[in-house]
């Protein structure tokens, strides 16, 4: 039990000494979308340090097998809520990655650029083969 108290100890100074990094980024982004994100961020690579930390302590036997799975598991849950968060912040929308894709192609064919169907290399609006792999072109 006393190694409990010590890693809560350790991880509250952890978090004590971090704070004025990440309340700083909030408080410059506190009204905008990208605060938030930024701020979960903060908080995921938080957490995953400290699951990182967790299991080295609990390898060199600093942590029991029982206050591991339990830190561990709490932390982990954390970990997921956030992630998720992220997720649904960051637009990972199917339907809005396709229409970024397809404005890409129409930009990248409205500047007469062509790429080669193979390998993605770009290739002069003339050639008829691939100078990356050899590929033959469309005319
Ligand atoms: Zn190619």
């Amino acid at each position: 039990m006393n190694e409990l108290i010590l890693i809560m100890i350790m991880l509250a100074s952890v978090a004590y000494i971090s704070q004025p990094y990440w309340r700083k980024r909030v408080v410059v982004n506190s009204n905008s979308i990208n605060g938030h994100m930024i701020d979960l961020i903060d908080k995921r690579d938080c957490l995953l340090a400290q699951i990182k930390e967790l299991e080295f302590d609990h390898e060199v036997g600093k942590v029991s097998a029982e206050d591991f799975a339990e830190i561990n598991a709490r932390y982990r849950t954390a970990t997921i809520n956030i992630l998720r968060r992220i997720d649904s912040m960051s637009g990972s929308n199917p339907t809005q990655k396709l229409e970024k894709e397809l404005r890409k192609l129409r930009t990248q064919r409205e500047n007469g650029m062509r790429f080669c169907s193979q390998c993605g290399h770009s290739v002069g609006r003339q050639s008829h083969f691939c100078p990356d792999c050899g590929q033959r072109l469309p005319k």
